[in-house]
């Protein structure tokens, strides 16, 4: 059992001051793991009066000296991949494979992507051709709340880390209280890689507490949040006081539009993609839209692969799937399957309750609707958990409006092989982000969305900006 009850603030692991034991659970045995302390204001306090102590100084680094801490971050997360793969996989529930390779990777890919892209970041730029003697200087936002979600850990903590240090900014970060640990290992690294004192500091707490403070806190200058759509809207009202810059990146409820045209693998990898992480991606392709001439072999393949998809502790090695976080991420699954099943949609693989080999944890039994109609609950709403719908279509126009009939905009899929009707379809869906026939997005793009899914441009040099103002400044020579 880990017991790691301190919060990093100023450079130094320190007792809490308003401080109170909370259990970590391991979602794969449903038992407690480690205990941390979820902190109250005092503690959120301490943290922003650290950050803000060490703001003027760290602001004005050469960008060279930031540039040489995150190498040395990136070089020392490399180094404790192994600690860090365990501590995701015991504390979210990513299998233990999965968590080294995805979960930790992700955190390298950011922090090498961020890297790269900072070598060529320009802080002081021309304004236009038409105002020789006009520039444009980015400058450090100032204090940044980092708060993060429990779904990929690493790959959230590094999106908002390692730009905010690169900007010049100084920070708090505020990881989810279900998965802290983590959090608590990067912080770690950070201490080793000599981050000065205050640049970077680490509270835990729940968001009614250290949340609310962090994001009504005079002293901080941005919140950078990842999470629910519910607490982007709480966090957006406890900032609006203080008038702060607040960066969202929320829920998604993707739309994947499968033409009959599409490649053969085309299906299958939407499927893999709805269930990896046990469902819990905010831009997974949750509703698969399939023309009608492709959509009865669309929904057997999804059967059988749903079906074939094994179901495992996390702490086992392989490339299954684990349980879900929580309790309250099984239990709100579970309604969401119930209600598919009472609004009419043909259940067609997994359904209620564990997978049968299974009596504890919080495991999800991979779950396909077909037949799913626009309107009900399971089309609607984010599900986080293995649980794919399928729809038919029949013409374009119609595929559109179904995919656009959300509140969110995250991220959009398109399979054809038609080109027009791709970048047509690049065009005409709403959403931050549009991927075809899984060809990624590329490393100078972002990540982020429209609408409820939040606006943050998280990634690379958009990443790097979210955490600087524009300045306008006249009377450069020019
Ligand atoms: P959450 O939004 O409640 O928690 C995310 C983070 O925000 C945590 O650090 C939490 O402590 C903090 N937080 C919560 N309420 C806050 C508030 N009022 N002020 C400040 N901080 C606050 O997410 P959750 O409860 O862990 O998950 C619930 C749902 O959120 C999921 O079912 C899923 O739909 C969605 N979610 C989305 C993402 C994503 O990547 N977009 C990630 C996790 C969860």
């Amino acid at each position: 059992m880990i017991e790691r009850r301190q919060f990093y603030i100023d450079g130094a692991w320190r007792d809490p001051q308003a401080g109170q034991a909370f259990a970590v659970i391991d979602p794969s045995t449903e038992e407690a793991c480690a205990t941390i302390s979820l902190g109250g204001q005092a503690d959120a306090d301490r943290a922003v009066a650290a950050a803000k102590a060490a703001l003027p100084v760290w602001s004005a680094t050469d960008p060279a000296e930031r540039l040489a801490l995150v190498e040395r971050v990136s070089e020392i997360y490399g180094k404790r991949a192994e600690d860090m793969a365990r501590a995701i996989s015991m504390e979210m529930g990513a299998p233990i494979d999965m968590a080294r390779s995805a979960q930790v990777g992700a955190g390298s890919w950011h922090i090498a992507n961020f890297i790269e892209a900072f070598r060529s970041f320009e802080f002081l730029r021309p304004a236009g051709p038409r105002s020789p003697r006009t520039r444009i200087a980015w400058q450090p936002v100032g204090v940044a709340a980092l708060i993060t979600p429990w779904n990929w850990p690493m790959n959230q903590v590094t999106l908002k880390v390692v730009p905010a240090l690169l900007a010049g900014c100084t920070m708090v970060l505020k990881p989810s209280e279900i998965a802290p640990l983590s959090g608590m290992l990067f912080a770690d690294i950070l201490d080793e890689a000599g981050v000065p004192a205050g640049v970077f500091n680490l509270v835990n707490g729940d968001g009614a507490g250290v949340g609310t403070r962090l994001a009504s806190h005079p002293d901080v200058d941005m919140v950078s949040f990842t999470g629910s759509t519910r607490a982007g809207i709480a966090i957006t009202k406890a900032s609006a006081d203080t008038l702060k810059k607040v960066c969202l990146e929320l829920g998604g409820k993707g739309a994947n539009l499968v033409f009959a045209d599409a490649d053969a693998k085309a299906v299958e990898r939407g499927v893999r993609r709805v269930f990896n992480n046990s469902g819990q991606s905010c831009n997974a392709p949750t509703r698969m839209l399939v023309e009608r001439p492709a959509y009865a072999d669309a929904v057997e393949i999804a059967r059988k692969l749903a079906e074939a998809t094994p179901v495992a502790s996390a702490h086992q090695p392989g490339k299954h799937i684990g349980p879900v976080v929580s309790a309250a991420q099984h239990d709100k699954i579970q309604d969401l399957i119930g209600s598919g099943i009472s609004e009419g949609a043909r259940l067609v693989a997994g359904g209620p309750g564990r997978p049968s080999d299974l009596n504890k944890g919080y495991f999800v039994r991979p779950t396909v609707f077909a037949d799913v109609e626009p309107g009900m609950r399971i089309e609607k709403e984010e599900i986080f958990g293995p649980v794919l719908s399928i729809l038919p279509f029949d013409t374009e126009e119609q595929a559109v409006a179904i995919a656009n009939d959300t509140v969110y905009g995250l991220a959009n899929y398109v399979q054809t092989a038609d080109e027009a009707r791709r970048r047509r379809l690049g065009l005409a869906l709403r959403s931050g982000m549009v991927e075809a026939n899984g060809d990624g997005l590329g490393p100078d793009a972002f990540f982020g969305g429209v609408r409820s899914s939040g606006r943050a441009r998280e990634g690379g040099q958009w990443g790097i900006e979210e955490f600087l103002d524009s300045k306008a400044i006249s009377g450069w020579p020019a």
